[in-house]
């Protein structure tokens, strides 16, 4: 198969048409026509082979994970995802792979109503870097550097377990099946939050969503909004069966550093919190409340007894962390 067939049977005219797209695939260039009342959302990821995902990676799970991490950088700025491209790299063209791929990657795609409007194929080592449009409302995105001490601190879902499914993949951790299947699928196909997301815009003060590892990410915002914060770790949503081996695992250290969970983290300030309820029913997912602002500018993390407990690491650095 050349390049050009390649392009046309996987990649083209694949997703569904928006008004707002003039030209797709098939050009030099896509033309999108932007809405004068939006600002726009640019952000661009690369997903390799061995960096970002093990080689045992399906390539359902790739083409899946590729795009729902771009769509989970858009949900932390409380964004609606509007279109993407992707160049991808292949060592050689394997058309059970490619079908796979473009297959899961389109009908993400589809289930949030974004386009893929154009790319680039070529040989190289596996891998994908995806580019992506949102919009919101003018002056209406959520940042790193809204928050104020007093601020309530939130995260969705659960943390850890996608960080967990890589050491299993890494024979660090060994659990029973059917568990181990979750994780990897924790780890394969997180959801990105973008409903969640946009019924953000106007609540949150500051919101980012968690691919490093919790601390690390959080302290980004700190960092940004010159604050400090107290989290208090008994209230970190873990599943039942991670809290039965958190100790032989290391402690509350592993799922506060441990990456891969793209749930977001987000800041409410407290005269915004009798919105939380209805704000978990619009995400579908749970909202765990585990920290607060604070004006001091340090994290400090809290036992259950209010001990302050040390934590040596906070999250994953591509030139810091060794593998
Ligand atoms: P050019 O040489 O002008 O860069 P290409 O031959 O690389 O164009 O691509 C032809 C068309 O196919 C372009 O519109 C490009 O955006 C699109 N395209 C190429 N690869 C992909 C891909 N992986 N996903 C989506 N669109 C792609
Ligand atoms: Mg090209």
């Amino acid at each position: 198969m050349s390049e050009f067939s390649i392009i046309n049977k996987y990649f083209t005219e694949s997703t569904k048409a928006r008004a707002d797209i003039v030209l797709g695939i098939g050009d030099d260039c896509a033309i999108f026509r932007p809405c004068a009342d939006f600002e726009y959302l640019i952000s661009v990821d690369a997903f390799l082979e061995k960096v970002h995902f093990p080689s045992c990676t399906s390539p359902e799970d790739v083409g899946y994970k590729a795009l729902a991490v771009s769509l989970s950088d858009v949900a932390a700025m409380g964004g609606d995802p509007i279109w993407v491209t992707m160049a991808l790299a292949m060592p050689q063209q394997n058309e059970a792979w490619l079908a796979g791929f473009s297959q899961a990657f389109v009908e993400l795609a589809e289930d949030y109503n974004v386009q893929l409007i154009g790319g680039d194929t070529t040989r190289g080592p596996l891998g994908v870097v995806v580019q992506i449009a949102g919009q919101v409302p003018v002056g209406r995105a959520i940042t790193r550097c809204g928050a104020s001490p007093g601020d309530i601190i939130y995260v969705t879902g659960v943390i850890g377990e996608a960080g967990l499914g890589l050491k299993i993949i890494n024979n660090e951790v060994s659990v029973e099946n059917e568990w181990s299947q979750a994780l990897l699928r924790r780890l394969n196909r997180p959801e990105p939050r973008v409903r969640l997301g946009s019924a953000l815009r106007g609540v949150a003060s500051a919101a980012i969503d968690i691919s490093d590892g919790l601390l690390q990410d959080l302290q980004h915002i700190l960092d940004k909004s010159h604050v400090g914060a107290i989290i208090h770790v008994h209230q970190i949503p873990i599943s039942i069966h991670y809290q039965n081996i958190l100790d032989t695992l290391g402690g509350w250290q592993v799922p506060l550093s441990s990456g891969d969970d793209y749930e977001l983290c987000f800041t409410i300030p407290p005269e915004n919190q009798w919105e939380i309820e209805s704000l978990a029913v619009k995400a579908g997912c749970a909202l765990t409340r585990i920290g607060e602002i604070t004006r001091e500018r340090n994290l400090v993390c809290l036992s259950s007894e209010g001990q302050v407990l040390p934590m040596t690491k906070s999250g994953f650095d591509h030139f810091q962390t060794k593998n």
